[in-house]
C-alpha cells in the first residue's frame, strides 16, 4: 500500500479559494445568520410557544451556523497551511472573518436570551429530549450571559477586534514571514533559511555545533525584529485585557480557566507537582549532556537525538510509520486503529516534505462531512511518526462525537491534548518495546523523553512567562529587553538552572503567544499530558478499556474537568496524588534511561 501524503480538500470545497462551492456556502451563511438573528430578536418565551418548538429551533439554527462556519474556516486555513507564502489567501479569510464576526451579535443575544429564561422553565427546557444532551453546554451560555454588555457595545468590541487583537495576532504572521538567516551546515556551506526552517532544525538537526550557532543565529534574528514584536505582544495583550475589564474581569487567568472548565486549584496542585519533579529531569539532562560530550545541555540540546554505540536511527518512510501507527493503535483499540486507516486511505493528511508549508502541526474537524483533516510535514524521523499518530489521536477524539451534536463536541484544549498525548505515548511505548538492542533503546526512550521536558520544563517556562507578564502589563508596556529578561528568569527556573544557554528571545520566536482566540496557549498541554498518562496507565490495566475511553472522551465537553476525571478515572485532580502518578510514569523511564546509558559514558 502507498498512501497519499496530499490531503483532499476538494471533497470540502472543489477548486480551491475560488471555488463557486464556497462563495455559494458564504452567501448562505451569510443569509443563516441573518435568519437566526431575526428569530432570535423576535423570540420570546410564551405560550405561543408552549411546547418550545421554536426554541428547540434556534438551537438548531446555531449549531448549523456554527458548523458552517468552522467548515469555512478549516478550508481557508488548510489552504493557507499548504501555500504559506501565497498572501492572496489572506483576502478569502477576511471574508470569512468578516462573516464570522457577523455572527457574534446574534450569538451574544441567544446567550442573553437564555439569561431571560426563569429556573422553573429553564429546567423544562433542558429536560426536552432534543436538549438534554447539550444541557452542559446551554447552561454554560446562559452562565456567560451574565458577563456580557449590551448588544451595541458588544457588537463595537468585536467589531473592534478585527482591527485590534484578531489584527495583532496576523501581524505576528507577517513579521514572522518576513524573517530569514544565514544558516550553516557541518561542511561549511551557507543558505538563507526562513523562521520555520530554522525551528524545524533547532529541534533535531543531528551535529551539535550547527546546532549552537543555530541558536545563536535564531536569537539575533529574532533580536533584530524584537521592536515590532514586542510592540504586537504589548498591544495584543493590552487588548485583551482592555476587553476583560469591559467584562468585569480582573484576574487573566479565570478566562484561560473557563476556556478548559477547570479551577485554579487543579491548576495550582498540578504545577507543583511539576515543580516538586524537576529533579529527576535535571539527572536526565546531565546524563544526555554526558552522551553528547558536554558539562551541560544548552536550550538547542533538549531535543537533540543522543546517539551511542553503533546505532544511529534509521529514517522511516511515510507508509512504513503509518503501519506501525495503525498496528499499534489496535492493541488498544481497534476503533482507533479504524479510525487512522480511514484517515490514510482517504487522503486526510497533508505529510508533504516540501518548501512553502506552515510549520507545525494541527488536526481540524469538518464537521459538516463527519471527517477530519491532519497538517504535518514528514521529514522520517521518528519524531514525525509520534507527530501523526498525536494528531491521529486528536481526529479519534473527533470521530467518537460525529453522532452528537455540535453544542456537544466543543470540547477543551487540555481534554483535547489528552487524545492525541494518549496515541502518542502508544505509539512511543511500543516503539521502545520494539527495540533490539540497548543503543536503539536509549535513542528511543530519549525521544519519549522530549514530552515530559517539554510538559514540566518548557510549557512551565512559558506559563511562568506568561503570568508575569499579564500582571505587569495590566500597569505597564514592556520593552523587548524587559520581555526577554522575564523569559530568561522562566526558563531559569522552569529548567531547574541545568541548561548552559538558554533562548531569551522565545517571548518572540514562540508562535503560541501571539494566539488570538485561546489565551494561555500552554498549561493545557501539561494539564492534557498527564491526564493522559492516567489514562494509559490505566488502559493497562483494564479490559475492555476501548468503551470506557470512547465514554470518557464522548463527555469531554459535557461537565466540568474536575467531574471528567472523577467520574470516569475516580480522581480528584485538585489533590497531588492523581498528578504525581503520572509524574511516577516519567521517573520510570527515566531511571530506565540511566541504567541503559550507564555503559556508554566512561
Ligand atoms: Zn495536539
Amino acid at each position: 500500500m502507498t498512501y497519499s501524503q496530499n490531503w483532499d480538500l476538494d471533497s470540502i470545497f472543489p477548486g480551491g479559494v475560488n471555488s463557486p462551492e464556497l462563495a455559494q456556502k458564504l452567501e448562505l451563511l451569510k443569509a443563516q445568520i441573518k435568519n437566526f438573528a431575526d428569530a432570535v430578536t423576535n423570540y420570546v418565551v410564551s405560550n405561543d410557544d408552549a411546547d418550545f418548538t421554536n426554541f428547540v429551533n434556534l438551537t438548531t439554527q446555531g449549531q448549523t451556523i456554527e458548523a458552517g462556519l468552522l467548515q469555512v474556516n478549516v478550508f481557508i486555513t488548510a489552504l493557507i497551511s499548504d501555500d504559506f507564502t501565497n498572501t492572496t489567501l489572506s483576502a478569502k479569510a477576511s471574508v470569512i472573518n468578516a462573516l464570522e464576526a457577523s455572527y457574534a451579535k446574534p450569538s451574544s443575544q441567544f446567550k442573553k436570551l437564555l439569561a431571560t429564561i426563569d429556573n422553573t422553565t429553564w429546567t423544562t427546557i433542558l429536560a426536552l429530549p432534543t436538549l438534554q444532551t447539550i444541557d452542559f453546554a446551554l447552561n454554560e451560555m446562559r452562565q456567560e450571559a451574565n458577563e456580557l454588555l449590551d448588544d451595541t457595545t458588544e457588537e463595537l468590541l468585536t467589531q473592534l477586534s478585527l482591527d485590534g487583537l484578531n489584527a495583532w495576532s496576523s501581524h505576528y504572521d507577517t513579521i514572522a514571514a518576513g524573517l530569514t538567516m544565514p544558516f550553516t551546515d557541518e561542511n561549511g556551506e551557507t543558505t538563507t533559511i526562513s523562521a520555520g526552517q530554522a525551528l524545524n532544525h533547532l529541534e533535531g538537526y543531528p551535529d551539535p555545533k550547527v546546532r549552537a550557532n543555530l541558536l545563536a543565529g535564531y536569537e539575533n534574528m529574532w533580536g533584530q525584529a524584537d521592536g515590532l514584536v514586542a510592540d504586537t505582544l504589548n498591544h495584543l495583550a493590552g487588548a485583551r485585557l482592555t476587553n476583560y475589564k469591559a467584562h468585569g474581569v480582573t484576574d487573566f487567568l479565570k478566562k484561560p480557566l473557563e476556556l478548559n472548565r477547570m479551577s485554579q486549584a487543579t491548576l495550582d496542585t498540578m504545577w507543583q507537582v511539576v515543580s516538586d519533579n524537576k529533579e529527576m529531569l535535571t539527572k536526565y539532562f546531565a546524563r544526555k549532556a554526558q552522551l553528547m560530550g558536554k558539562q551541560a545541555l544548552g536550550f538547542q540540546d533538549i531535543y537533540a537525538p543522543v546517539h551511542v554505540g553503533e546505532f544511529t536511527s534509521k529514517d522511516l518512510s511515510y507508509d512504513d510509520a503509518a503501519e506501525f501507527i495503525m498496528d499499534n493503535f489496535a492493541q488498544f483499540s481497534p476503533k482507533m486503529a479504524a479510525l487512522a486507516k480511514t484517515a490514510f486511505e482517504k487522503r486526510w493528511i497533508e505529510s508533504e516534505n516540501r518548501p512553502g508549508k506552515q510549520p507545525g502541526g494541527y488536526m481540524e474537524s469538518v464537521p459538516e462531512l463527519g471527517e477530519s483533516r491532519i497538517f504535518l510535514t514528514f521529514t522520517g524521523s521518528q519524531n514525525d511518526a509520534a507527530t501523526i499518530a498525536h494528531e491521529l489521536g486528536h481526529a479519534f477524539h473527533s470521530s467518537v462525537l460525529t453522532d452528537l451534536p455540535f453544542w456537544r463536541g466543543n470540547y477543551a484544549m487540555n481534554v483535547a491534548e489528552t487524545a492525541s498525548t494518549f496515541a502518542e505515548l502508544v505509539v512511543n511505548d511500543a516503539k521502545v518495546k520494539a527495540a533490539t538492542n540497548d543503543a536503539e533503546k536509549v535513542t528511543l526512550l530519549d525521544a519519549k523523553l522530549n514530552n515530559p521536558v517539554a510538559m514540566f520544563m518548557n510549557i512551565h517556562a512559558r506559563y511562568l512567562f506568561e503570568t508575569k507578564f499579564y500582571k505587569l502589563r495590566q500597569e505597564k508596556v514592556l520593552t523587548p529587553d524587559e520581555l526577554s529578561t522575564l523569559m530568561d528568569e522562566a526558563q531559569h527556573e522552569a529548567f531547574a538552572n541545568s541548561l548552559e544557554t538558554y533562548h531569551p528571545h522565545f517571548w518572540a520566536s514562540k508562535l503560541h503567544f501571539y494566539i488570538d482566540n485561546v489565551p494561555f496557549y500552554n498549561f493545557p498541554y501539561t494539564f492534557g499530558y498527564l491526564f493522559s498518562l492516567g489514562i494509559y496507565a490505566k488502559a493497562q490495566s483494564t479490559d475492555n478499556f476501548e468503551d470506557q475511553y470512547i465514554a470518557l472522551l464522548r463527555d469531554t465537553a459535557n461537565m466540568s474537568t474536575e467531574e471528567l476525571a472523577q467520574k470516569h478515572l475516580g480522581v480528584d485532580l485538585t489533590q497531588p496524588d492523581f498528578w504525581q502518578a503520572g509524574a511516577d510514569l516519567v521517573a520510570k523511564d527515566i531511571t530506565e534511561f540511566l541504567a541503559l546509558t550507564e555503559q556508554f559514558v566512561s
